[in-house]
């Protein structure tokens, strides 16, 4: 379809909806100490939508005004049927779909990149924290990083467009994000640097992980020049362009500054369970309408009560009286 959608997602804050990060699995081959425990409990695949039922909920999405889709998950490529499933969506590329994006931690990149170029994606976004052999193993749990590095490039040679995101890690990835940023700068990569959230229980202290961007961003200014770019993508980014490295560098801040003002996003678990703020618990259950009786009905109903339910903003706090709300859910669950 395109043209106007049918009655586009506007929530009770008068805010249009017109970006959906939508998780496939909640599996990874990572286990990011920020992210997860090493001992993870996965989903039985049976609680996790189907193909089908994920393209029946992107479609819906669509129809309803959504014109960005993220792929996310956990480690999106670690499904099987994820080109499939891009494959399909790239068809409603021009038919009210703007952009399909992909996030990975690109351990198995190099092995997708062409199909996935072929399939209709043009951007990525890697997460990668550091480009310390060693240091990646401690934070990822895994020695991944030669592959990571492989996938990055592979999916450079194909002719996508990679961004990385690095979560800035107190007394981790601390002094590195400068060598980080020229790396990233040099190879014709933008960056965009997180603030941890208190997501999930991860065996660390979360206040012992964060750091804020606004010291990062001291620290930056003596080496560098940075320019603010007015630049949005309708996300919580701010950029800045740094100077001497010709590149662009954004910073996600939740705790610093608060960016849900203009939030035009929701999530979905790979269960369908729709969270219409990553920093919330209020949820609405999307899997039950796709698999009801008249499943089409019950999916407008859905979306129209997480439009009702939206909050006006997250409630995460970091500070020395610590981290809060310390919410059950991973963000390897509402993917990021
Ligand atoms: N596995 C893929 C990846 O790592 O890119 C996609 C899912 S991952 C959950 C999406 C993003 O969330 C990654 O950039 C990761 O660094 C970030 N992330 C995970 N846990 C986080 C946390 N507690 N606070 C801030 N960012 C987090
Ligand atoms: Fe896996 Fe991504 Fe979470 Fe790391 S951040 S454990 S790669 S889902």
């Amino acid at each position: 379809m395109s043209g106007e959608p049918r009655a586009p997602l506007v929530d009770s804050f008068r805010r249009r909806i017109s970006y959906l990060r939508l998780s496939v699995t909640d599996r990874c081959d990572l286990r990011c100490t920020y992210c997860m425990p090493e001992r993870m409990t996965f989903l039985p695949k049976r609680e996790v939508l189907t193909l089908e039922e994920l393209y029946d909920l992107a479609s819906g999405f669509i129809d309803r005004g959504v014109t960005k889709i993220r792929i996310t998950g956990g480690e999106p490529l670690v499904r099987r049927d994820i080109v499939d499933l891009i494959r399909a969506l790239g068809r409603k590329l021009g038919e009210g779909l703007e952009e399909l994006t992909l996030t990975t931690n690109a351990t198995q990149l190099a092995d997708h990149a062409d199909a996935l170029v072929r399939a209709g994606l043009r951007r990525v976004n890697v997460s990668l924290d550091t480009l310390d052999r060693e240091l990646f193993a401690k934070l990822t749990r895994r020695d991944a990083l030669p592959r990571v590095l492989d996938g990055i490039a592979a999916a450079k040679a194909s002719g996508l467009k990679v961004k990385l995101n690095a979560v800035a890690l107190k007394g981790a990835n601390e002094e590195e994000l400068p060598d980080l940023i020229g790396w990233a700068h040099g190879q014709g990569h933008e960056v965009t640097l997180i603030e941890v959230m208190p997501l999930g229980d991860v065996e660390e202290e979360r206040l012992d992980q964060y750091l804020p961007l606004d010291t990062v961003r001291t620290r930056l200014e003596e080496r560098w020049t940075l320019t603010d770019n007015a630049a949005s993508t309708g996300g919580p980014a701010r950029y800045v362009d740094v100077e001497e490295t010709g590149g662009r560098l954004g910073f996600i801040t939740p705790h610093t500054h608060n960016f849900c003002d203009w939030c035009n996003r929701i999530r979905v678990t790979a269960t369908g369970q729709l969270y219409p703020c990553l920093g919330g618990g209020e949820r609405v259950d999307l899997r039950a309408a796709l698999r009801s009786d008249d499943p089409q009905e019950q999916l407008a109903r859905a979306f129209d009560q997480a439009m009702l339910i939206k909050p006006e903003r997250h409630h995460f706090r970091m500070d020395e009286r610590g981290a809060d709300p310390a919410l059950v859910r991973h963000m390897s669950m509402t993917g990021g």
